[in-house]
């Protein structure tokens, strides 16, 4: 018997949580952000689920790229960390990958590799301005000397400019729409260019979007906000986290559950054990209260979660015992709630899930 412990993927969440984001970016289009295996959902049930629907993705690693090639799919691929060694330029010519380019030493490697290859067949690329997250990028005033140097460069077009918010997940901050007057002052002198600013937090400012967005956690369900949870922005969720009660006891007055003995029964009651546990991916830190579904019922898990295993009080649920199915994330608990328990994001969660667990069609 395979173990119950899965991760059920739903191809049609997905494809409603893109049409979402295509309909807020509009006129603007969409970039898939598709990293990290897809927010831990395995990349290609991702890119399943949403190449017909897509018109570009966005992911962090040359690696993911190519798998993205491999799979077979002739989307633009927009590296958004850039290159980072002189042989990642000819991946980014064979596979057709734009890189974003971040840092003076990747221009370097870029004219090198076009001296050494004359005849390369081209190579488009994205320059990231740095407007105010200070991770990546060139400041504004150094960006009109940057596109000098890459217009000197044969078979390379500069496709557009990228910026990335700092504080978008918080609708009240102010520094969104500063960020965003920065780079609209680029897009103005360089008309021909692509802008790119936000995350799937962006679509909820009302700032001017450009050209293309990058929404990914938005796409699976969880929500880019600080204030709102995924289904009160009409997302579903993609990831149904799943397993089963493989274990009941009763509970006296004084008993201790788990490592730690970190909680005690007050009341007599009747415990489960779950199949599952940080060995998956189910955050140790949850503490005793974070809702967990059992047959469909919000029940709250008890003591530490173990490797393999996790607690929860089942003396609200009479009925349910042995091999009772169990939802650890999905739709009766969502991935944000389990992760504001757990002080962490969806984000984190989602891209945790350890490959020990399957991902499955749901
Ligand atoms: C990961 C990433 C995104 C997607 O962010 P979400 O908050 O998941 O929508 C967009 N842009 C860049 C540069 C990223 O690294």
């Amino acid at each position: 018997m395979p173990r119950h412990t899965r991760a059920l993927i739903d191809a049609s969440a997905l494809q409603h949580n893109y049409r979402l984001a295509a309909q807020q970016a509009s006129p603007a289009q969409a970039m898939a952000v598709v990293k990290a295996d897809g927010y831990g959902h395995g990349l290609l049930n991702v890119l399943s689920a949403l190449d017909d629907q897509v018109p570009c993705y966005a992911v962090a690693t040359v690696e993911e790229g190519v798998s993205i090639r491999q799979w077979g799919s002739r989307h633009p691929v927009v590296l958004l960390e850039g290159t980072h060694d002189p042989e990642d330029w000819a991946l980014c010519v064979r596979h057709q990958l734009q890189p974003v380019l971040h840092s003076p030493h990747q221009i370097d490697q870029l004219a090198a590799f076009t001296r050494q290859n004359p005849a390369h067949p081209g190579i488009t690329l994205w320059l990231k301005c740095n407007t105010g997250m200070n991770r990546l990028g060139f400041a504004p005033a150094e960006i009109p000397p940057v596109i000098e140097q890459l217009q000197a460069l044969p078979e390379v077009t500069l496709l557009g400019l990228m910026t990335h918010f700092a504080r978008a997940d918080d609708l009240d901050n102010a520094m969104t729409a500063r960020q965003n007057a920065e780079i609209s002052v680029l897009a103005r002198r360089y008309p021909h260019l692509s802008i790119s600013t936000g995350n799937s937090a962006a679509h909820y400012h009302h700032n001017d979007l450009f050209h293309w967005t990058r929404p990914g956690i938005m796409l699976y369900g969880g929500s880019p906000l600080l204030s709102a949870r995924g289904p009160a922005l009409g997302l579903q969720p993609a990831m149904q986290l799943l397993s089963r009660i493989i274990a009941v006891r009763a509970l006296s007055p004084g008993d201790s559950v788990g490592y730690g003995a970190s909680w005690t029964a007050s009341t007599p009651g009747r415990m489960g054990i779950v199949e599952i546990g940080y060995g998956d991916g189910y955050p140790r830190h949850a503490p005793s209260g974070t809702p967990v579904a059992v047959g469909g019922q919000r029940v709250p898990l008890i003591g530490r979660v173990s490797m393999d295993m996790l607690a929860v009080d089942l003396t609200t649920v009479p009925g349910l015992g042995v091999g009772a199915p169990v939802e650890l994330w999905g739709q009766t608990v969502s991935v944000d709630e389990v992760a504001e328990w757990a002080g962490t994001i969806s984000y984190a969660l989602l891209t945790g899930v350890l490959p020990r667990v399957p991902r499955l069609p749901a």
